[in-house]
């Protein structure tokens, strides 16, 4: 089923004595789900993502804009005619209720002629709980489970339903670090086994790029940068998004164009048109002579001993077959930089300053008072600017 958010906005009224100002936590949000498709909507606390989930599920209206479930539009459905089954955090499960007593529950609730024969009922019931491999604890109560076979109980319950859309708001926060891996890779693969569209809400970039096919990068209440998850990673809009997707976090500047030169601090790290393309330099407007923000991806330094990016060494951390550099430099707007290599350049580092060449395609240039991304071509990815 294809969803479409269509100008949609939500404000909420200020409240108490002192009559706070109306927050707008989605603001005129624009977007086609394809049918079929996991989608990660992605931002920090406070970015509008629950609060769109709530909008498309029907538990929240939207002050403006509509939303078609395909050629319907259901802005005025109530959630429970809209066919969507929502999985939350805290999983919501009936404690009193056994495992397959909670998966039925929405079947034994139906209506008219909607209403299923018991053996029916139980098939379907059996059938979303082997999907999420818990077709042997079905007596059990949740009280009696861990929090990775409550969340799984969670899904088959929202799964049995045959929903038209899977909405999932922080699945996997309650679960420890391993469950949250193994189980965000099961919600892939029943999402692809069911073909459901699906739309994952999470605060955590790691768990949206590794199991969307598109994620949607939101900042208070206005979505940033929506594509494929490498394609926002490798492409990115404005500072923010640079930001807020890898892990470690893209490192920042302050730095300045003079004439085709890049320099951060004194030294003229790269050429301009290496960073924007053959077309760029002295031909983009504004950028012969400029201060800007150099970001550059912990994978995109290069030790070298003539390298012309110079840092004071700090340490080294080694993470596996990568080691971690880590170092400073003045024009750093963080203490510290961080570098990913591989281990086969250790050799290239010094004792106390480590010197780097800047793998162009891995350097973006942002305007620094607009910290939008000069140069932005967006060829892959679906930008929505500010
Ligand atoms: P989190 O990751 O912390 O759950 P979120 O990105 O899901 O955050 P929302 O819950 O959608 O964010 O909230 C977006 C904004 O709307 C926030 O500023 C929040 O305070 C505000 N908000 C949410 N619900 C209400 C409400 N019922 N009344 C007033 N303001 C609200």
């Amino acid at each position: 089923m294809e969803v479409i958010l269509q100008n949609l906005t939500k404000k909420f009224p200020g409240r108490g004595k002192k009559k706070q100002e109306e927050v707008t936590a989605v603001n005129n949000f624009n977007f086609n789900i394809p049918d079929g498709s996991l989608i990660g909507l992605l931002g920090p606390s406070g970015c509008g993502k629950s609060t769109t989930l709530h909008l498309i599920s029907g538990l929240l209206t939207p002050t403006s804009g509509k939303i078609f479930f395909g050629e319907d539009d259901v802005t005025g459905l109530p959630p429970e005619n809209r066919g969507i089954g929502l999985v939350f955090q805290n999983y919501a499960l009936y404690p009193h209720l056994t495992v397959k007593q909670n998966i039925l529950f929405p079947l034994e609730n139906r209506k008219g002629k909607d209403r299923l024969s018991k053996q029916e009922m139980l098939s379907k019931a059996e059938e979303a709980a082997r999907m999420v491999q818990i077709d042997g604890l079905m007596e059990r109560r949740p009280g009696e489970l861990s929090g990775g076979q409550q969340q799984r109980v969670a899904i088959a319950r929202a799964l049995v339903k045959m929903p038209k859309v899977l909405l999932l708001d922080e699945p996997l926060s309650n679960l420890d670090a391993r469950l949250r891996l193994q189980t965000r890779e099961e919600i892939r693969r029943i999402q692809q086994e069911t073909g459901i569209t699906t739309i994952f809400v999470t605060h955590d970039q790691e768990e949206a790029m590794s199991i969307s096919d598109l994620i949607v990068v939101m900042k208070d209440g206005v979505v940033q940068q929506t594509g494929k998850p490498q394609e926002v990673y490798d492409d990115p809009l404005n500072l923010f998004v640079a930001k807020f997707l890898g892990n470690p976090q893209i490192n920042v500047f302050q730095g300045n164009v003079k004439g085709e030169k890049l320099y951060i601090g004194k030294d003229a790290v790269l050429d301009i048109r290496d960073i924007l393309g053959k077309d760029a330099g002295t031909e983009v407007p504004g950028i012969t002579e400029k201060e800007v923000c150099v970001g550059v991806r912990p994978e995109g330094f290069v030790p070298d001993a003539d390298g012309p990016f110079r840092c004071s060494l700090r340490g080294v951390e080694v993470m596996g077959r990568d080691i971690s550099v880590v170092s400073e430099n003045p024009a750093a707007l963080s203490p510290a930089i961080r570098a990913v290599i591989n281990s086969e350049h250790m050799s290239e580092i010094g004792s106390t300053e480590v010197r780097f060449s800047l793998l162009p395609h891995k350097v973006f240039l942002f305007d620094r008072d607009t910290e939008e991304r000069i140069g932005f071509r967006g060829t892959q990815t679906e930008a929505v600017k500010k």
